[in-house]
C-alpha cells in the first residue's frame, strides 16, 4: 500500500477502507508518513468529506491509537464533556466544577486552542503554577478525591489526534464535518466516561455555520458514541456572538469565576446551568428538573465556587487568584474600540473576533507559537444593545503594542450596527439525547 495511492483515491472522493485508513493512520503516527502528505489528505477530506462509515471506522482506529482510559473503577459516574469550539467558550471551567460538586465524576482531557478558537488547556495555563500534566495514577486519585481533575491530552490517548489537531491548525483543514467528529469523538472514546455531554456551536464563530451541519454532526457523533456503548446528549448552541464578555485566556479565567461566584448571569450562565445539568442528570441519574435545581444551588450557595477552589489546588495552582481575581497580571497595553455610528449592534462576528484575539496574541498563528496568556478582548456590549457613537463596544488587551491597530480594524470589521434592533436569537436550539 503507498500513501499516494490513498491521496489519489480522496482526491476523486472515493471511500477508504479500514485497511488504507488504518496504513495511513498507522504511518502518520509512526513519522513514516510526513506531514506534506498528511497535509493533503486532510485537504482532500475537507474538500470531499467521508462517508458515516468511513467516519465511524476512523474514529474507532484514532480512539485505539493509543492507550484507553479504565474510569470502571468511578462506576457510572464519570461524566465528560466537549465542545466543538467556539470563541469565548469558557464552559468547561465552570460546569466540571458544578457537577463534581454534586457527585459526578470528571476526569477530563482538554485540548489547546485550535483556529480562532480558544482551548481550556491554555486557559487553564493563566493560572500560576496550575499543573497541565499529570501521571494517570495521579489523575486517577485526584478525580477520586476531588471529584475532577482536568489534563492535557496526554501522549497516550489518541495520539492520532494529537498529531492531526496540530496540524489542521495551521492547513485550514479544521472545518470538516468527518474530521471534527474522528477527533472529538476518538479523544471521549479513549478517555473512558461513561456518559457523554457535547455541546455543538454553529454560527459565525463556530466550525459548523449552518444548524443543518450542526445537526449532521451531533447526530453523528451521538450514533458513534452510543454504537460503543456510551450515554450521549448532544445540545446545539448558538455561537454567532462569542460566549460572554470575555475572550482570552486569562480574560475567560477570571469571567468563569465571576459566573461560579453568582455575580455574572445571562447567556453564559444560562449555557453552563444548561450544559451542566445534562452532566448531572446522566453521572448522578437524576430527572432533567431536579439535575437543574441542584446545579443552580451549587452555584448559589458557592459550593461549586469552593470546588473550583478546590481543584486548582490540587493541580498546584494558586486558589488566591480566584479569590482575587485582581491578582491575575493585566497587558501592558490596551485599545478601546468605538462605535462609529449611533443605532443597535445587529452582529458582533465571532469568528472575526476571535480571529482579533488571536491576532493580539491569545492564540497561536504558527504550530508551537507561545501564547500571550493576558492578551484578549473584553466586549463592553453584546447584540441587540444600543449604542451612541463613540460608545466603547471592546477593549483589547495584548503585550504587545503593535498588534493592537489591526486588531481594532478587525473588530470594526466584526461588529454591526443597524437602525432598529435586531431578533433575538435562540441560544439552545436542540437538545439530542
Ligand atoms: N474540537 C476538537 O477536539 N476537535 C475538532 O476537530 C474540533 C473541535
Amino acid at each position: 500500500m503507498r500513501a499516494y495511492d490513498i491521496l489519489e483515491c480522496k482526491r476523486r472522493g472515493k471511500e477508504l477502507t479500514r485497511e488504507q485508513l488504518q496504513f495511513f493512520i498507522d504511518g502518520y503516527i509512526s513519522g513514516e508518513i510526513p506531514d506534506y502528505q498528511a497535509s493533503a489528505w486532510l485537504m482532500a477530506v475537507c474538500c470531499n468529506g467521508m462517508t458515516d462509515r468511513e467516519a465511524a471506522i476512523l474514529t474507532e482506529i484514532m480512539a485505539n491509537s493509543g492507550d484507553m482510559v479504565d474510569l470502571s473503577a468511578f462506576g457510572d459516574k464519570t461524566v465528560d464533556k466537549h465542545s466543538t469550539g467556539g470563541v469565548g467558550d469558557k464552559t468547561s471551567l465552570i460546569i466540571a466544577p458544578i457537577v463534581a460538586s454534586l457527585g459526578g465524576k470528571v476526569a477530563k482531557m482538554s485540548g489547546r486552542g485550535l483556529g480562532y478558537t480558544g482551548g481550556t488547556i491554555d486557559k487553564l495555563e493563566a493560572i500560576p503554577n496550575y499543573k497541565t500534566m499529570m501521571e494517570p495514577n495521579e489523575f486517577m486519585s485526584a478525580v477520586s478525591e476531588v471529584g475532577m481533575a482536568i489534563i492535557g491530552q496526554s501522549g497516550d490517548i489518541a495520539p492520532a489526534d494529537k498529531k492531526l489537531y496540530a496540524l489542521r491548525d495551521v492547513t485550514a483543514t479544521v472545518e470538516s464535518i468527518p474530521l471534527i467528529t474522528s477527533s472529538i469523538m476518538s479523544k471521549k472514546l479513549a478517555a473512558g466516561a461513561h456518559s457523554i455531554v457535547l455541546d455543538v456551536k454553529v454560527g459565525s464563530g463556530a466550525f459548523m455555520k449552518t444548524y443543518e451541519d450542526a445537526k449532521h454532526l451531533a447526530t453523528a457523533m451521538v450514533n458513534i458514541g452510543n454504537r460503543l456503548g456510551r450515554q450521549v446528549r448532544a445540545l446545539i448552541t448558538n455561537m454567532d456572538v462569542p460566549l460572554g464578555a470575555a475572550i482570552g485566556n486569562a480574560l475567560e479565567v477570571i469571567e468563569a469565576v465571576a459566573v461560579l461566584k453568582g455575580e455574572v448571569k445571562g447567556e453564559l450562565y444560562d449555557i453552563c446551568v444548561a450544559l451542566a445539568s445534562e452532566m448531572t442528570a446522566l453521572s448522578m441519574g437524576l430527572s432533567d428538573t431536579e439535575a437543574k435545581a441542584a446545579v443552580e444551588e451549587a452555584i448559589s450557595s458557592g459550593k461549586a465556587f469552593d470546588k473550583m477552589c478546590e481543584w486548582v489546588e490540587r493541580q498546584g495552582g494558586d486558589s488566591n487568584y480566584l479569590k482575587d481575581t485582581s491578582l491575575f497580571t493585566t497587558a501592558k497595553y490596551s485599545l478601546q474600540v468605538q462605535a462609529p455610528q449611533s443605532g443597535y449592534i445587529s452582529a458582533l462576528n465571532a469568528a472575526a473576533l476571535g480571529a482579533a484575539s488571536v491576532g493580539l496574541g491569545a492564540g497561536r498563528i504558527r504550530k508551537g507559537d507561545q501564547i500571550d496568556l493576558a492578551a484578549g478582548i473584553l466586549l463592553e456590549r453584546k447584540t441587540g444593545e444600543k449604542v451612541e457613537k463613540g460608545d466603547v463596544i471592546c477593549t483589547l488587551y495584548s503585550n504587545r503594542e503593535d498588534t493592537l491597530s489591526e486588531a481594532r480594524q478587525r473588530c470594526l470589521e466584526a461588529v454591526e450596527i443597524g437602525k432598529t434592533p435586531p431578533t433575538k436569537q435562540q441560544l439552545i436550539y436542540e437538545i439530542i439525547k
